[in-house]
């Protein structure tokens, strides 16, 4: 028997071709639609405004999604990271936020399994690259996050395993589907990058109201070489006007986000390169701790005293500096911490699990 085919990945159209092929009329696909996106559900026969005979149909070539919940972990601060299982044994985790202060839910979607860019301080690069996840596995991770936690969630950010600009036209399809079938404003949604600058062009020519966020992390090739193997490929000196560039298609601030290793990129020499590297650049500047993956990787978080000088050097630039308060270090579910588990060794495991 050949596999069921899932049905989240299809948009409204899709599903208007799909049950009319099983001779149904057309407002069954808008009921559907509904049934999927908004109301989450992943059992047809719980889809009660359907006929009977339309749930056993779809029942026997199709499933809702195609995720399965291998771990949940909650921790402490409320955070949830989620780890799926897909079909072909791969697995990848996700991130329910919850922030306080604005009583907002925000999730965090991988788009691949692994990631090829390597980067130094990151556990996902730590997994190399495993494979693109479609469309239909990246908004699967949001509605199954909605479905077991039934937070109404607001934010969407692409910022969990991958590199979102290298797997493009999947992530662009469930951005769409996330936008228009979840209905989650594009103005809610931010792709972050390690600066693949013909995808970035690519982006800005989509005048899309969504928000970039750029992981830059140093403010001169020397130092972002040093972790970042992709800045030889992008070097800053393309990779700024491309920003520039995006802020003029786009009229979109950018993010630019900057990881804090101690001793590494933390200097008030850094903070004011960095001023002047984005001096004219129309951006938020967002600090972001380093969260530990683990000791043989040598890098360490600097001090509270240090994270705060480095904002208030960077703060005598011109732009908004804030620092990223992060969420479920205690179960590694915080940035560059999600990683997957059963795919790495018995020693790193425990380098892992010691990390978080
Ligand atoms: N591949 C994309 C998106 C996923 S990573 C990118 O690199 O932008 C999301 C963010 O977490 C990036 O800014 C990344 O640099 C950062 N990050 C990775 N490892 C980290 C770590 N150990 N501590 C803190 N931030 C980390
Ligand atoms: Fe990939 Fe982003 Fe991790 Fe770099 S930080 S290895 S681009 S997921």
């Amino acid at each position: 028997m050949s596999a069921k085919l899932p049905l989240i990945g299809y948009n409204l159209q899709a599903l208007e071709a799909l049950v009319k092929d099983l001779g149904e009329p057309k407002f069954r696909a808008q009921q559907l639609h509904s049934w999927i996106y908004v109301r989450t559900q992943r059992d047809f026969d719980q889809m009660t405004n359907l006929a009977k005979s339309l749930r056993v149909k779809l029942a026997e070539k199709y499933t809702v999604g195609q995720l399965s919940l291998v771990e949940k972990q909650v921790s402490q601060d409320g955070t949830i990271k989620y780890l799926f299982g897909l079909p072909d044994g791969q697995q990848i985790e996700s991130v329910l936020m919850y922030f306080e202060e604005r009583d907002v839910y925000a999730v965090c979607l991988s788009t691949q399994v692994g990631c090829a860019v390597n980067c130094d301080f990151c556990a996902t690069g730590k997994l190399g690259f495993k494979r693109n996840l479609t469309a239909g596995e990246i908004t699967e991770q949001l509605l199954y996050i909605r479905h077991d936690s039934g937070a109404t969630v607001r934010n969407i950010v692409f910022m969990g395993q991958g590199e979102p600009l290298l797997n493009y036209d999947n992530t662009m399809e469930a951005l769409h589907l996330i936008n228009r079938s979840a209905e989650i404003g594009m103005r809610h949604m931010t792709i972050s990058t390690s600066g693949i600058v013909p995808m970035i062009n690519k982006l800005a020519d989509e005048k899309l109201q969504l928000t970039l966020a750029i992981s830059l992390h140093a403010p001169d090739n020397e130092t972002r070489q040093k972790f970042m193997p992709i800045n030889k490929k992008y070097p800053i000196e393309t990779l700024i006007p491309a920003l520039h560039r995006y802020v003029d298609k786009t009229g979109r601030r950018i993010t630019i986000e900057y990881i804090l290793l101690a001793g590494v990129n933390d200097t008030q020499g850094h903070a004011q390169k960095l001023n002047a590297l984005l001096k004219t650049l129309h951006c938020n500047i967002n600090l972001i701790p380093y969260n530990p993956i683990g000791e043989e990787y040598g890098y360490q978080r600097p001090s509270r005293e240090q994270v705060l000088a480095f904002r208030d050097w960077v703060m005598e630039g011109s732009h908004k500096v804030t620092v990223r308060i992060e969420r479920g270090t205690d179960i590694a579910a915080a940035c560059g911490q999600l990683q997957n588990l059963a795919n790495i060794t018995a020693q790193e495991k425990e380098v892992a699990v010691v990390a978080s």
